[in-house]
């Protein structure tokens, strides 16, 4: 396997495509094709050009799948949690040790540009890392309950776990569900999304590589509506981990209800960043750049709402829309500051959401079209947009656009900054920026939020727990609350 970017890069700008691409499904240890031979485009955002194909799994592909994880279960829950961190942390290695061509692919696959992907990789790796360690460590408890009676409890694994993935962190996403459902003696069939199947295919592969037996982890790839539905209903499957759209999210929790199937929901997020009067406007200038316009705003935590107090907001805004504009598009494995749009039906969604604001009349301070890449007339691109002086109604403030749009609302002094903050229906995460202490831990707590950082926005990595509340979804991902979606608890109680 090739694994230097500048090399790949070079055979895919002569040949359109990438070396050592998986073909078909990944069932029970195995790439397998599909039941009907049916197969889908896979398109290169920053080109607009297809550049692989991948199968079109359908209900029967999955229970393929489903039948090789219950074979793979059996094995995997008695295998002795020390073996399961040693092939744990095999895994991580490999994936550390081939990360140049795992980063090609997804920057490929996805649009994002080659140093994010790099990071994306870089976090699949740490997160097998970190959950190897968990591995040995899930213990339960002895309960006293006097003479003639032994009772305790021990932590086995949920079962079957089916993980539906979407495109915006297709490798973090894979590790973040996968690796404590590993460690915790789970099966997993996961269901990458229509326009970034490659990683967890490769990743699949490489897992069984380091030790993983034959049907622990299974990948199906297709549309949502077929693969995807098959598998969440598929009564076999005892727990979902879904990342995706809340529209999404609403329907799987339906289908997910007759087998009363446990569920991991990480659904959208309109999330402020917060800059109080005090704050070092050079600090939130660059946080907010770095909040929207990562991954170019395809990300759920993104910082999508800048709520800011009037002081500071021509300041801050002067010189955020000169940073905007200073940001340069381009094909994903060139360099660029900011990467393409996902796809193209993506982009036009992006565009309907600026277009709608413009409509309304509000002040689109910069940005507000599509547009390609430079160099080749080429790819899905969207500039930089800022909106400026939104009302807490307004669209643009209360609905997820996924994009490189940010929705600034302007506030007087920190209390209606809380009540803006908390504005939408959403509460994933929040940046609170402020030089007062006492007022940054007030407002963090006021705040309706999953994770609250202060001075910053992302700080933390994959020991910090994740995860939304209201309609962002429930239960937590990444540190060790992520592990406990993967076991449950048993009472083993005797008479003597
Ligand atoms: P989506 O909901 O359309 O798709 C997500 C995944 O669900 C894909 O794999 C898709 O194939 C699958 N899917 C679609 N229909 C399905 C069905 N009926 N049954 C089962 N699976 C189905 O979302 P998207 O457009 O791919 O992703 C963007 C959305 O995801 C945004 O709203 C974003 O906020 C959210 N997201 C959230 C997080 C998080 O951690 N909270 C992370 C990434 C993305």
């Amino acid at each position: 396997m090739i694994n230097d970017a500048a090399e790949l890069a070079r055979t895919y700008f002569e040949t359109g495509t990438l070396p050592g691409l998986p073909e078909g499904h990944f069932i029970g240890g195995k790439f397998v094709a599909g039941s009907d031979g049916e197969t889908i485009e896979s398109f290169d955002p920053g080109s607009a050009r297809a550049f692989a194909r991948f199968s079109a799994g359908k209900a029967e592909d999955v229970f393929r799948a489903v039948e090789a994880a219950e074979k793979g279960l059996a094995v995997w829950r008695d295998t002795a949690p020390a073996e399961r961190c040693r092939v744990l942390n095999r895994a991580a290695m490999l994936i550390r040790e081939r990360a140049e061509y795992l980063s090609v692919l997804e920057s490929l696959d996805s649009g994002k540009t080659l140093d994010e992907a790099r990071g994306d990789v870089r976090s699949c790796a740490r997160l097998f890392e970190y959950y190897a360690g968990a591995a040995d460590k899930l213990e339960g408890r002895s309960i006293p309950l006097g003479a003639g009676l032994s009772s305790w409890t021990e932590r086995e694994p949920v079962g079957i776990t089916a993980q539906i993935i979407p495109w915006n962190y297709p490798t973090s996403t894979f590790a973040r569900g996968i690796a404590p459902a590993l460690a915790a003696g789970c099966a997993v069939v996961a269901k990458p999304a229509e326009t970034t199947p490659f990683t967890a295919l490769v990743l699949a592969g490489w897992l069984h590589e380091a030790g993983v037996p034959a049907g622990v982890v299974n990948v199906v790839t297709g549309l949502g509506v077929d693969a995807g539905a098959a598998l969440v209903r598929h009564p076999s499957i005892a727990h979902v981990t879904f990342t995706g759209s809340v529209r999404t999210g609403v329907g799987v929790m339906q289908a997910a209800a007759p087998n009363v199937t446990q569920l991991t929901l990480e659904l959208g997020g309109k999330s402020p960043l917060v800059a109080l009067a005090d704050s070092d406007v050079d600090k939130v200038v660059d946080g907010a750049l770095w909040a929207i316009f990562s991954n170019a705003g395809q990300i759920c935590s993104a910082g999508s709402r800048l709520v800011i107090d009037r002081k500071i907001h021509s300041e801050v805004l002067e010189k955020l829309v000169q940073k905007a504009r200073a940001l340069r598009l381009g094909h994903g494995l060139k360099g660029p500051d900011v990467g393409a749009l996902n796809s193209e039906a993506h982009l036009g969604r992006v565009h309907a959401h600026v277009e709608a604001a413009r409509q309304r009349g509000r002040s689109i301070l910069t940005g507000g079209k599509p547009v390609t890449d430079p160099e080749t007339g080429a790819g899905w691109f969207y500039e930089p947009t800022i909106i400026d002086g939104l009302p807490c109604d307004d669209p643009a403030v209360q609905e997820e656009i996924f994009g490189p749009v940010l929705a600034v609302q302007v506030v007087d002094g920190a209390d209606e900054a809380i009540a803006a903050a908390n504005g939408t229906e959403y509460g994933l995460v929040a940046g609170i920026y402020t030089r007062d202490i006492s007022e940054a831990l007030r407002l963090a707590r006021a705040i309706d939020a999953g994770q609250v950082t202060i001075n910053d926005y992302w700080a933390g990595g994959v020991e910090v727990p994740f995860g939304g509340n209201r309609k962002s979804g429930f239960g937590r991902e990444k540190g060790l609350e992520g592990i406990e979606a993967y076991v449950r608890t048993k009472a083993i109680t005797i008479r003597h």
